[in-house]
């Protein structure tokens, strides 16, 4: 069989759930995965016989009633999924200036903690999380109902993070506790929207949960709905060219040889790589080309994975978010080669759910500082690059100690990861951690639609709207709504 309705290019979250909706509504989709391993950054692997998640350590609106819960439901695998819900006096706890700030669920219990804190702030952290409803409630199970995805608001991509924020509160202290988890969405004071910080901030505070046995059993469940639907997912496929011709898009080239026909094109990969694959044609135009190869990619991450030793160390039910600066946006002119700030997140044992077998280190990081290594490949990077991240991982480890947080005895052992691993595997340009970057002063320059002007090519995954979970099913759905109407798809969503 080498003739399909729908070919998708990528198993990222975004691909596989474009495969699931597709086949289940009947058509024959084939969805073709360059590495061993599909999901992407839904993506789980072992290391000394514990599980390391490399894009996900936590989603939002996973509660009942909720978006993503309501769209996991849709799918079929909400039930199926091994989530943990984060505690809810303080999924995320934010260190700065030597004292924490704990970030509750719910948004009434939101604001009573923080008001903790900040007494004469109660109103503004009132404001504040009304303001996040609004954004979240652009998105929700009762718009599904009447037949849309979303209810607009543009106007929160002009709206800069940092901002907003100061327009809330003029105290400096919660400015930045509020602007903690700015990692969450690659925040950069004078680039971020009030959209990204909005979308992401709600959806923990709706509900914040974590995949017990990674994030690896969403691309499972997934792929067993794509297969049981009839579609076909395939590993070690790499797309080479996607073939256009007569101004329509005829299918795809995997691995340099192989030919597979499709009516239908998504590619679930970087747009600028996309693009990169896809034969010239009259109707993409050189402007648009030029756009997107100039559109800036957030910044990526470092991360290191420390395996803890059996029973040594507990398991911590939320994230943590710790600032060694004033400032706690990232500033690249100021951190680069220091660490500043980092993302603590625990993953729970699966022998033992008081222990943490495996705790997650994250901290942004420029394709600036792998310059030297830009040109090499993985596991070929040579002894210089595995001395520069034993040198990163110790910088982070005596940043922490600095901090008061020590794993002395507890560890195992480590591994790291940086920009170029996510370049290399899941081929996002410059090892991006969640692709184009919106910058609320240039908000149309940023936006891709997921038609392109060949018909018959679509795009999806996080570069278009929004990154992350949440984002990227969103758009899934949006890519899906091309090919089976919007109002049709909404509603079966919204009545799943
Ligand atoms: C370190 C890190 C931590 C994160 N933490 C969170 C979190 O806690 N919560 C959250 O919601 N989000 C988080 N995110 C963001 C989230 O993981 C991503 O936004 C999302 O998974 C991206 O999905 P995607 O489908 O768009 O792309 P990807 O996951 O990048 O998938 C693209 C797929 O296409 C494949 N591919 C590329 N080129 C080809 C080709 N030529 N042929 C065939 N296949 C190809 C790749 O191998 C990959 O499988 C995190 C991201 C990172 C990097």
């Amino acid at each position: 069989m080498n003739k399909y309705d729908v070919i998708i290019v990528g198993s990222g979250l975004g691909g596989l759930e474009c495969g699931a909706i597709l086949s289940k509504e009947g058509f024959n989709v084939c969805v073709l995965e360059k590495n061993e391993l599909f999901g992407g950054c839904f993506q789980t692997y072992t290391r000394r016989g514990r599980l390391l998640d490399t894009g996900i350590h936590y989603v939002g609106s996973l509660g009942e009633g909720q978006i993503m819960n309501q769209y996991f439901r849709y799918f079929g695998i909400m039930d199926k999924l091994d989530i943990r819900r984060l505690d809810e006096a303080c999924f995320d706890r934010i260190c700065y200036n030597n004292t924490t700030y704990d970030f509750a669920m719910g948004h009434e219990r939101f604001v009573d903690t923080l008001s903790e804190h900040f007494p004469t702030e109660r109103e503004n952290l009132r404001r504040y999380t009304s303001i996040l409803k609004d954004v979240g409630n652009l998105i929700n199970v009762d718009s599904l109902k009447k037949g849309l995805f979303t209810n607009g608001g543009f106007q929160y991509f002009e709206m800069s993070a940092a901002k907003t924020i100061a327009d809330i509160t003029s105290n400096p202290t919660l400015r930045n506790v509020l602007a903690g988890s700015s990692l969450l969405y690659g925040g950069v004071k004078e680039k971020s929207t009030f959209y990204h910080h909005g979308m992401v901030n709600n959806s923990y505070i709706e509900g914040a949960y974590r995949f017990v046995k990674g994030s690896m059993q969403v691309s499972d469940t997934l792929i067993e709905v794509i297969r049981s639907n009839g579609g076909t997912v395939r590993n070690n496929s790499e797309v080479t060219r996607i073939i256009v011709e007569d101004e329509q898009a005829k299918g795809v080239i995997v691995n340099g040889g192989e030919r597979i026909e499709g009516r239908y094109i998504i590619s679930n990969v970087h747009p600028k790589r996309t693009f990169e694959l896809t034969d010239k044609s009259r109707s993409i135009r050189n402007a648009y080309l030029s756009r997107i190869n100039s559109l800036e990619n957030t910044y990526g991450v470092f991360t290191l994975y420390l395996i803890m030793k059996k029973d040594t160390y507990p398991y911590i039910n939320r994230n943590t978010y710790i600032h060694g600066n004033k400032n706690v946006w990232y500033d690249k002119t100021e951190h680069i080669g220091t660490t500043r700030s980092c993302m603590i997140s625990s993953q729970t044992s699966l022998l033992n759910g008081d222990f943490a077998e495996v705790i997650s280190i994250l901290t942004p990081m420029y394709m600036d500082e792998l310059l030297e290594w830009e040109n090499t490949t993985p596991e070929k990077r040579g002894d210089a690059y595995r001395r520069f991240k034993e040198k990163k991982a110790n910088d982070i480890l005596a940043f922490l100690a600095e901090q008061g947080i020590s794993f002395d005895g507890q560890v195992e052992a480590q591994y790291t990861t940086t920009p170029l691993s996510y370049r290399d595997y899941t081929a996002t340009v410059e090892g991006s951690a969640y692709g184009i970057i919106k910058n609320y002063k240039y908000p149309q320059a940023g936006f891709i639609s997921s038609r392109t002007k060949i018909g018959n090519l679509l795009l999806t995954g996080q570069n278009l709207n929004l990154h992350g979970a949440l984002g990227v099913t969103l758009t899934s759905m949006i890519t899906c709504a091309g090919l089976v109407g919007e109002e049709y798809l909404a509603k079966k969503v919204g009545n799943a």
